[in-house]
């Protein structure tokens, strides 16, 4: 099989098993992350797209360490059957030094979550994030007549967090606002307003404000977006061997998780860790529900974590009035527009399909498969 080199040398950088349909799939495409393998909804995504389209490649995860990171992207590029691949948690930053280009957005943000490998073997990164939000919000979704928002024309919105994924949505969201207001909050104010800066730079209105200064600019916002990880599902084990979790806040409110060492299997952790702070959670939610009641009714509120599928952030906006979102709109979108304009756009323009009926069947097909 002409497959089995080229696959070997990617098994070799990767901690999981590849899937055998690798081996016989004429092309291939894959997610690159610390574990996608255990988590990533994008294979079934994908497959379920290419299945559709009758395109017969198959949609690999591959798990690998930071450290292994460049030989991995060597030996995808060596692999003619590859496709390209998406880039997940925690190789968003690292593996641009990989690339041979970088889209013009990618670059701006700072972050790529798609690399298309050209025929020649050259790697060019984009980044679909911001895109799939905005398209989330202002396209009507497959089974559904009309958008989330009808505009963002002169919508002030209020942007929680400065990471790479609020980065991708500011960069987005900013040239659309017009007369609106970018407000970015974070824990720590200076990436706020450092982030303010760029936006403002590139001409477009927009704030940084520290999580103190919240209960004066949430009462503006006609849209609310969660991009920290405050309200992510889930237990996460520290260096130390310490546990700790952000499931039970809300980003309205400071957040401050004590770590705890526990010894008794998860159950015992998560509940030594909930008396541990018990407090501080109170505090948190009391504070949350307070400001989230003070946020005009009519605006909308988007997490862009998916896992749980109600934060508590999306509970709080529901029970004082507002629309709420999760982030599987956002996941499914940006994986949508990664298939038709980067990764598969060549096999599409192949068979005649490069289309928008294309687009809507990849989208509703991923819908479908989640
Ligand atoms: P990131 O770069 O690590 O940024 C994390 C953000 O959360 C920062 O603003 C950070 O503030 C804040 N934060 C972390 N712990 C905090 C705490 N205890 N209190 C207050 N703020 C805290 O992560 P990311 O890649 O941007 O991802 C952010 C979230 O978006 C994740 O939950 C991720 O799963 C989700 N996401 C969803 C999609 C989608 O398609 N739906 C796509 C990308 C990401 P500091 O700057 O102060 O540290």
């Amino acid at each position: 099989m002409p497959n089995n080199e080229k696959l070997a040398a990617i098994q070799a950088c990767i901690e999981n098993r590849l899937a055998p349909p690798a081996i016989t799939a004429r092309r291939i495409a894959a997610v690159i992350g610390g574990a996608p393998s255990r988590y990533s909804k994008s294979p079934a995504l994908w497959n379920a797209a290419f299945g559709r389209l009758g395109i017969d490649a198959v949609y690999l995860p591959l798990d690998v360490a930071e450290t292994r990171l460049g030989v991995l992207i060597a030996a995808i590029r060596a692999c003619e059957v590859m496709l390209g691949f998406n880039v997940t948690v925690p190789h968003k930053q690292a593996v641009m030094e990989y690339l041979d280009e970088l889209d013009a957005g990618a670059a701006r943000v700072g972050a790529v979550n798609t690399v298309v490998r050209a025929s020649d073997g050259r790697l060019i990164g984009y980044n679909t994030d911001g895109g799939g939000f905005v398209d989330s919000l202002l396209k009507p979704q497959p089974g559904r007549d009309q958008s989330v928002v009808a505009t963002l024309q002169d919508v002030n919105v209020l942007l929680l967090g400065a990471g790479g994924a609020a980065r991708a949505v500011a960069f987005h969201v900013a040239g659309l606002l017009h007369g609106g207001e970018l407000i970015i909050s974070n824990r720590t104010a200076g990436r706020a307003r450092a982030l303010a800066a760029e936006i403002k730079n590139g001409g477009c209105k927009a704030r940084g404000i520290g999580e103190d200064e919240l209960a004066l600019w949430a009462p503006r916002a006609q849209l609310v977006v969660n991009a920290t990880t405050k309200g992510q599902g889930g237990m996460r084990q520290l260096p130390d061997g310490a546990v700790t979790s952000l499931e039970p806040y809300s980003p309205l409110a400071p957040a401050c998780a004590l770590p705890v060492v526990a010894h008794g299997g998860d159950q015992d952790a998560w509940r030594l860790w909930l008396e541990a702070n018990q407090a501080g959670i109170a505090a948190n939610n009391i504070a949350s529900r307070k400001l989230a009641a003070a946020i005009p009714p009519g605006a909308v509120f988007y997490d862009l974590i998916y896992y749980p599928e109600e934060t508590l952030f999306l509970r709080h906006g529901r029970e004082t009035g507002h629309p709420t979102i999760n982030g599987k709109a956002m996941i499914v979108n940006q994986a949508a527009l990664a298939f038709r304009r980067h990764i598969c756009r060549a096999q599409l323009q192949a068979k005649g399909i490069d289309t928008g009926e294309t687009y809507q069947l990849v989208l509703e097909t991923m819908y479908n498969a989640w």
